[in-house]
């Protein structure tokens, strides 16, 4: 009889690692499976302004008002309470005191508190311009440190549902569980079962069906598929935050240029040096995130180009030298042949933040029996149809603390007799290899036809015309995915096209302007 943990964590980013740590040290037998090879690749790795904390001058009033603005008043008003009474102390008694983060200080050496848009309080800690390295960085030590199970090149293909996966006809007829997940090693080829009591889905969003993205590569949705397969419930997955600002280069992909710039000056200019953001809105270059994204993709249409301007050198208004206010920025954008300090940085509008997901409650339970889900794949309505800025990463954390405390209580345990009747991973008689321009030409059509179609500025026709495009190749990827031998691009791009047809339907479904879901209804 194979081995069968308490709980598997599918996910090493802060909701991740986060779970992992908090059901290790309650003395659950667990595994944490990532895909990469590198266990810190992850949304969480990148990002870059900062998480929000306590703060005396702040109340949770004041961060539930900024949260459900800017969720457009979409939010799930239980969780947006919930969350902002009891998630910010998280950050001095896990992140600082447990994990021993030092968070950047300010002159006086006490914790240094930034201001982002929308936010009426400055109550968002950072390191620097490198939050998420640090986050992410310090979890690994400390999981290391504790001994925690972590697999790497380890890839989850499908949930192993009762209904789904056994040989036991009963099963059928009696409610759905989950009872573990197939999963690739990704250097072997092997496809093993693993078994568990619970599941945690933590597999981070999905910006890759995007042209252009500020997610690195591994964000393509993973837990999504995984989830809609498996029958669990999936909401709001129209609303696809775009960040109006990453660097347009041949070489240098997906780095995000952040918000702070504009905070300190910089403008918007077009190919002939016009600033143009007067035109769409009175706070100009500070107006909200989307009105900007917006304003950049429509002068970008309008004239035919392939990407903007940001200008800092000649508006900066900061008191530290550029080289060392935005030294990470700085430094890539050099790295590239851009010296900030004397030209204009090439910027296009980019996917960065998906506020859907796989329906949770407020202890992270899905729709579907022992299936948790946690972090940016997991959806409780916090967000609304918009996010505010340095949420994300908090979220990650209060809902993994949420779900552990719920299967700590729980000790769900399922009859190891079940078990014995889970299917092994079906593999084909004959498999093929396919030629990977094959998958990279697919790959090229979902991020275009999602940019274009489900992007910015969506249009009914345009929907529609995805719809019905998308389905084409949704028959041909999965087709050619049953007769594939399985690797871990082909398991992404299985995910990436069912994801983008969850998307188009839930935005073809919703027929109202709201949020980041932008609809022009031209039918
Ligand atoms: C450039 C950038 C800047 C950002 N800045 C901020 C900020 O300043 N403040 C803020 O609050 N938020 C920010 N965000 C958003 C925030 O970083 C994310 O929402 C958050 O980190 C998500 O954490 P997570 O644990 O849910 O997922 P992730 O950190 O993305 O982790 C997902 C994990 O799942 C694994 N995985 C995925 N699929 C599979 C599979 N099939 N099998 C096995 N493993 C799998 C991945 O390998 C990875 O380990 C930023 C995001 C980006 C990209």
């Amino acid at each position: 009889m194979k081995k069968i943990f308490d709980v598997i964590i599918i996910g090493s980013g802060i909701s991740g690692l986060t779970a992992g740590i908090l059901l290790k040290e309650s003395g659950l037998d667990i595994v944490v499976l990532t895909k990469t090879e590198n266990i810190e690749e992850s949304n969480t790795q990148y990002a870059q302004g900062g998480i929000i904390a306590q703060r005396d001058e702040d109340s949770p009033e004041k961060l539930e008002k900024d949260i459900i603005n800017a969720g457009d008043n979409f939010n799930n008003l239980t969780a947006v309470k919930e969350f902002s009474e009891n998630a910010p102390k998280l950050v001095f008694d896990f992140l600082i005191n447990k994990i021993g983060i030092n968070f950047s200080k300010d002159q006086n050496n006490k914790i240094d508190y930034t201001e982002e848009a929308a936010h009426s309080v400055r109550r968002i800690v950072h390191y620097s311009d490198h939050t998420g390295e640090m986050i992410e960085e310090s979890l690994v030590k400390y999981a290391k440190k504790i001994n925690l199970n972590i697999l790497t090149s380890s890839t989850s293909i499908d949930l192993i549902t009762s209904d789904q996966h056994s040989s036991d006809i009963q099963e059928l007829y009696k409610e759905r569980e989950v009872m573990g997940v197939y999963v690739l090693n990704n250097k072997t080829k092997d496809i093993t079962a693993f078994f568990a009591h619970n599941i945690i889905l933590a597999t981070g969003g999905l910006g890759n069906l995007y042209q252009y993205t500020t997610n690195p590569p591994s964000a393509t949705g993973d837990g999504l598929s995984m989830a809609y397969k498996a029958g669990a419930d999936i909401i709001n997955s129209e609303f696809i935050q775009f960040h109006p600002t990453s660097l347009f280069h041949k070489d240098i992909k997906r780095f995000l240029i952040s918000e702070s710039l504009r905070g300190e000056g910089a403008r918007l200019i077009d190919h002939k040096g016009k600033e143009f953001m007067s035109k769409y809105h009175p706070l100009k270059d500070l107006a909200p995130r989307d009105i900007v994204a917006r304003a950049i993709y429509q002068e970008i249409y309008k004239t035919g180009v392939e990407y903007m301007y940001l200008d800092l050198y000649r508006y900066y208004n900061g008191k530290e030298p550029i080289e060392k206010r935005f030294s990470k920025i700085y430094n890539t954008c050099l790295k590239g042949g851009i010296d900030i300090t004397k030209s204009p940085i090439p910027i296009v509008p980019a996917a960065h933040f998906f506020c859907g997901g796989v329906k949770i409650d407020l202890s992270g339970r899905t729709s579907v029996k022992n299936l948790y889900a946690i972090g940016e794949i997991s959806c409780s309505g916090l967000h609304g149809a918009n996010r505010l800025a340095s949420v994300s990463l908090l979220e990650g954390l209060y809902w993994a603390k949420k779900t552990c405390e719920d299967i700590i209580s729980k000790k769900n345990q399922i009859k190891k007799e079940r078990f014995k009747n889970i299917l092994d991973w079906k593999v084909p008689k004959k498999t093929v290899e396919f030629d990977p321009i094959l998958i990279d030409q697919d790959w090229r059509v979902i991020k275009l036809t999602m940019w274009n179609y489900a992007g910015i500025i969506r249009t009914k026709s345009g929907l529609s015309r995805a719809k019905a495009d998308l389905s084409y190749y949704a028959h041909r990827i999965y087709k050619f995915y049953k007769e594939a031998k399985l690797d871990k691009s082909i398991i992404e791009l299985r995910n990436a096209i069912t994801n983008s047809q969850i998307i188009i339907n839930a935005a073809l479904h919703n027929e109202k302007t709201i949020g980041c879901h932008y609809l022009i209804n031209d039918e």
